[in-house]
């Protein structure tokens, strides 16, 4: 009887049961929970969050503690035909990473359910959180505030997995100072290919805990990160400032992230940055009555900057922080008249995307396709990039839809041994077009992000792609440079029959 037949998964869970009522636990755990076939559970484990790629698995796992994972894992590399297996957080991912064509997806929230799980505990002395790989960011930042705690690296959304985020980098405006996600781990079980589960740290397996990070779900199912934990601040001054000059707005952005020490209680604790290119787009964070300015400013300038930045306070920094935040910004070339100032709660702020997508929700705008392109580009190349795609191709084309954010980072808070693939420069700048089409026109965006990439390429800007797929091997491998051997040769060693994640495209063909 082949493998992926029908039979194969109801005979599996039927022995698994049958062991399990003769008391063998040992045989049970071998065998562990058997993939579901219903036909609604593989129509959502056949999508993403992209809504351009669709392939469905022969059947999703639902398990129940991270053993049923590693269960299966470990009697599907046994067997003689076995499946690809692509662990699925919220499938938040653009071009089909967390789909599994004819595979297995795991389905890591139904983890969550499980009382004993490792869900979210915060150690006794308060200086990391144990999180499950299945847990949502946002979650985390609940569980954690209620103790006055938070981690101290986010992304920009909240509603992600552990698990997904630690498997590309994670990135938002705290990464200038404190580093990706991925820079803020001390230690992760991990499932690997052959489906041993692994604690490793940067003591312990650290070949399988720097190939994890960053590592695009090749090496094995995070089911447990342990995160560091600070104080959380009690709120925050959130501040926006408009530019009309590219130079001016990138000088500015490199100085503010210049003062980048961790423990250094003056510097910034958040600095992004955005284009704005038309007055709808304007959010509601610039008061309404100045739209209208605004939008005369985007009509003349054709392209405004929008420099955003945060400053933490607590009690004892509350009454000091505005005068800390005129020190810092002292000198600074924005356009007079064009600062915007907000007083936020800290977990307003963190989760800021929630209340766009509740609106596009309410409009039906959020289960569309997502054309995205996000690059990192090294600094040397970042004026160029405005010339060529901001002021050209962007401009020319005129079709953005969805925020356009632009913000640098420092080289030196990335650790090398991590399989994420980064810029050479100490000062890269993250790109990212976070467009939303129609189902009909998504390939006039993809068109776009082609464009911007032959752009680059002509130029000879050295991007690095995020978040991305690429089409052939050898893009694979130049996009890894230098870490290629390695993540091949971990590969061989976490992974050697190429079964997890295969929706990547990197070592099973598109
Ligand atoms: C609205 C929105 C905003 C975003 N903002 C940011 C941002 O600010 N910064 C940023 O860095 N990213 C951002 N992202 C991208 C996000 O980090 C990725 O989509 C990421 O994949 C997390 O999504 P997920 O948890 O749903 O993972 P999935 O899409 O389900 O999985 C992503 C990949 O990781 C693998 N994987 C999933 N779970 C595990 C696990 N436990 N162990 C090992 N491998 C696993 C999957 O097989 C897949 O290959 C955003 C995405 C969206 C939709």
């Amino acid at each position: 009887m082949a493998a992926d037949s029908p039979a194969y998964f109801t005979i599996i869970m039927l022995l698994s049961r049958l062991l399990a009522f003769m008391g063998i636990s040992k045989n049970t755990d071998v065998l562990g929970v058997a993939p579901s076939r219903d036909p609604s559970a593989i129509a959502s484990a056949s999508q993403d969050f992209g809504l351009i790629v669709k392939s469905a698995p022969q059947a999703v796992l639902f398990p129940s503690s991270p053993q049923d994972v590693a269960s299966f894992i470990q009697s599907n590399y046994n067997s003689s035909a076995p499946f690809t297996v692509a662990a699925r957080g919220l499938s938040h991912s653009v071009r089909g990473q967390a789909l599994a064509k004819n595979g297995v997806v795991v389905d890591m929230i139904s983890l969550s359910s499980n009382p004993q799980g490792t869900g979210i505990r915060i150690s006794g002395d308060g200086t990391y959180v144990d999180v499950g790989g299945e847990q949502l960011w946002i979650d985390v930042l609940n569980v954690t505030m209620r103790s006055g705690l938070a981690p101290v690296s986010w992304t920009d959304y909240l509603y992600l997995t552990v698990g997904g985020t630690l498997s590309n980098a994670g990135i938002s405006g705290q990464t200038f100072r404190f580093g990706p996600q991925i820079s803020n781990v001390y230690e992760m079980d991990v499932i690997t290919g052959k489906g041993d589960l692994v604690t490793c740290s940067p003591n312990q397996s650290s070949d399988l805990f720097y190939a994890v990070l960053g590592g695009l779900g090749q090496f094995g199912i995070i089911t447990r990160a342990r995160i560091p934990l600070e104080p959380a601040p009690k709120g925050v001054k959130w501040i926006r400032m408009l530019y009309s000059d590219f130079s001016a707005f990138s000088k500015d952005q490199e100085f503010l992230i210049s003062k980048n020490d961790r423990t250094d209680k003056t510097a910034l604790n958040y600095v992004e940055g955005s284009l704005l290119l038309s007055q709808a787009s304007l959010d509601p964070f610039f008061p309404p009555e100045d739209h209208p300015r605004i939008g005369a400013l985007i009509t003349k300038f054709g392209i405004v900057y929008s420099l955003e930045i945060v400053k933490h306070y607590d009690d004892q920094s509350k009454s000091t922080v505005d005068k800390d935040l005129q020190q810092l910004l002292k000198g600074l070339s924005y356009l007079p008249d064009f600062l915007f100032e907000k007083d936020a709660t800290y977990v307003d702020f963190l989760n800021r995307v929630r209340a766009e997508e509740l609106f596009l929700r309410s409009k039906g705008l959020w289960e569309v396709p997502h054309p995205w392109l996000n690059l990192f580009i090294p600094k040397s190349g970042i004026t160029r990039f405005n010339d060529g795609v901001f002021k050209g191709i962007v401009l020319q084309r005129n079709i953005t839809s969805g925020p356009l954010l632009v913000y640098p980072m420092n080289r030196k808070k990335w650790d090398d041994r991590m399989s994420a693939s980064i810029p050479d420069e100490e000062i890269f700048y993250t790109v990212g077009f976070l467009h939303a089409s129609g189902f009909d026109n998504w390939q006039t965006y993809d068109d776009q992000n082609q464009a911007v990439l032959q752009f680059c390429q002509k130029s000879g800007i050295e991007i690095k792609q995020y978040l991305l797929q690429y089409a052939t091997k050898e893009d694979w491998i130049r996009h890894f440079g230098s870490k290629w051997n390695t993540f091949q040769q971990r590969k061989q060693q976490f992974d050697p029959k190429f079964l997890l994640s295969p929706g990547q495209y990197i070592f099973n063909n598109n």
